[in-house]
């Protein structure tokens, strides 16, 4: 039976819960423990898929095809975790299948009840998630404690903690120690408010991870412990870092967070190593080089909005030894100001996916400044679809050709929706997700990133590559360097005569991760790097 630890968040929202879940697994696994890790998100959205990224941030795509939460990504970045579907519940899915048992005649006549209908079927998904071979559970409740809506999966935490005993169980408070800068004094009150909070639903935290600006002094340590009912030693202080996320783990090993979870589970555990952490930090403290790279977007404002990217181009840095300047464009300043203004200077230029006519042309003239300026591109869903239209309006003189997204009616849908989308009604979960094969052309430089034939890669997109321009593209140098395994469908596409010009169908932002970089973007970077140099 596997061991839990629940993460709950205090005081304010985007305390970096997800985060630090992440970095509590590393820090178990570089023990030699193997884990399970899991968020519970209380909206009632079934799930995020059908949620702006102003609103939401990213919608991050597991293997299984599942649409979740941006957590998820920093659990497979921190984490050798096996994520899938069971690994987020909303309050949506839990209330729907809760629902569905009740039309189905499932709970035998008897009322239907938040306690004890929706509690249990919280805990089974909690138990679900954990039935892999794993030593320890990590699930991370979102939201804050003292929303209406994260109650019930209070409560259902609360009752494991009673059921499984107290050595199986360990709650983390994550929690705000704000800095007053006027009267230069660190308040402790919220803090104790929001554990007071817990406390009258039952829960007792184990330990306080106490996010601060400031280190905290002995006398304010004390006082939290006293008037949180914890030992000083289990209150532990998450200072922001000041270069990168992936310094988590490290700050909450210096002052054995780990060891303290351990004990308090009674396990065995082997001995901590964290160096390849402390190696890869040790590059984004002193890059050997710099390097400008360019995302024409239009969530920008909103950094969560395509979260897994930014990660996965500072991996492809780190693989690279070097650090990322990153210059952040507005697809539609491209179109109101011209690419030439925004992005000359840049030595690479990614387009990431994205939904929505709005900001479309922008993108377009990106990819064609770049492919004409010969800068190293990389287009990522969107961003292919993008790369094609370019390509088909500049060097096949198909003057219209656009998206069917975008154009539904136009004379040339280069990009076209897709044979099994052609029936779909509802919009959540209903896009081609998940992971699919691709066959990589040999010679290609997709196959010589790789270093392999077929590769696995996720998708979220309803729209495709049209396959009656195919001929006529390939004729004009457009090169298909990925495909389904039965070659209809595009996967990759690049140009020749470029230094390195390159774009998906599917997301390789979500397989990268710090310790091992995602080949496209680890090349995408070299590129930029060379283009660097050349300029
Ligand atoms: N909107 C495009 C499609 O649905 C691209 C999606 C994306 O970039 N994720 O095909």
């Amino acid at each position: 039976m596997p061991k839990h630890i629940f993460v709950t968040g205090g005081v304010v929202s985007s305390l970096g819960k997800g985060l630090t879940s992440g970095a509590v697994g590393t820090l178990l696994e570089s023990r030699g423990l193997r884990i399970a890790v899991q968020k519970m998100d209380p909206y009632i959205n079934v799930d995020p898929g059908t949620m702006s990224p102003f609103q939401h941030g990213e919608v991050y795509v597991t293997d299984d095809g599942a649409e979740t939460d941006l957590d998820l990504g920093h659990y497979e970045r921190f984490t050798n975790a096996k994520i899938t579907r069971e690994s987020n519940y909303t309050t949506g899915r839990i209330y729907l299948n809760v629902i569905q048992k009740e039309r189905r005649g499932e709970y035998l006549g008897k009322t239907v009840q938040v306690v004890p209908h929706i509690t249990n079927e919280i805990k089974d998904a909690i138990r679900r998630a954990s039935l892999q071979e794993v030593d320890v559970a990590i699930t991370e409740i979102g939201g804050t404690v003292g929303d209406i809506e994260s109650l019930p999966f209070l409560e259902a935490i609360r009752q494991m903690g009673w059921e499984l005993g107290r050595e199986n169980v360990c709650f983390v408070h994550l929690t705000l120690i704000p800095y007053l800068r006027a009267s230069g004094e660190m308040k402790t009150k919220p803090t104790q408010h929001s554990v007071g909070k817990l406390r009258e639903i039952g829960i007792q935290p184990d330990m306080l991870l106490c996010r601060t600006e400031q280190h905290i002094g002995e006398d304010e340590r004390s006082k939290i412990a006293l008037f949180c009912n914890i030992a000083p030693s289990h209150v532990i202080e998450e200072k922001d870092v000041d270069t990168s996320i992936y310094e988590v783990p490290i700050v909450l090993a210096q002052q054995g967070l780990d060891e303290l979870i351990v004990q308090h589970l009674h396990m065995q555990a082997g001995k901590r190593d964290i160096s390849v952490w402390e190696r890869i930090v040790g590059i984004l403290k002193d890059p050997q080089r710099t390097v400008e790279i360019a995302v024409v977007g239009k969530y920008l404002e909103v950094t969560d909005s395509y979260k897994s990217m930014w990660e996965s181009l500072t991996h492809g840095g780190i693989a690279n030894g070097a650090k990322l300047k990153l210059r952040k464009v507005n697809a539609q300043d491209v179109e109101k100001q011209g690419a030439e203004k925004l992005l000359s200077g840049v030595h690479g230029l990614l387009v990431p996916g994205g939904f929505g006519e709005r900001g479309v042309e922008g993108k377009i003239a990106a990819v064609k400044f770049a492919r004409e300026k010969k800068i190293p591109y990389f287009g990522l869903c969107l961003g292919m679809q993008c790369a094609t239209i370019e390509y088909a309006r500049s060097q096949c003189g198909i003057k219209d050709a656009n998206s069917a997204e975008f154009a539904p009616d136009g004379p040339d849908s280069v990009i076209c929706l897709m044979d099994s989308q052609k029936q779909v009604v509802d919009k959540g979960g209903t896009m081609r997700l998940g992971a699919f094969p691709c066959h990589l052309q040999k010679g290609s430089r997709a196959q010589q990133a790789y270093g392999a034939d077929v590769v696995h890669e996720r998708h979220r997109h309803r729209y495709e590559f049209n396959n009656a321009y195919r001929a006529v593209l390939e004729k004009a140098g457009f090169r298909i360097s990925g495909t389904s395994p039965d070659g209809k469908l595009v996967e990759i596409i690049e140009l020749e005569d470029h230094p390195w010009f390159l774009a998906t169908q599917f997301h390789p932002e979500f397989k990268s991760k710090p310790t091992a970089a995602h080949p496209l973007f680890r090349a995408f970077v070299k590129a930029a790097l060379d283009h660097a140099e050349r300029t």
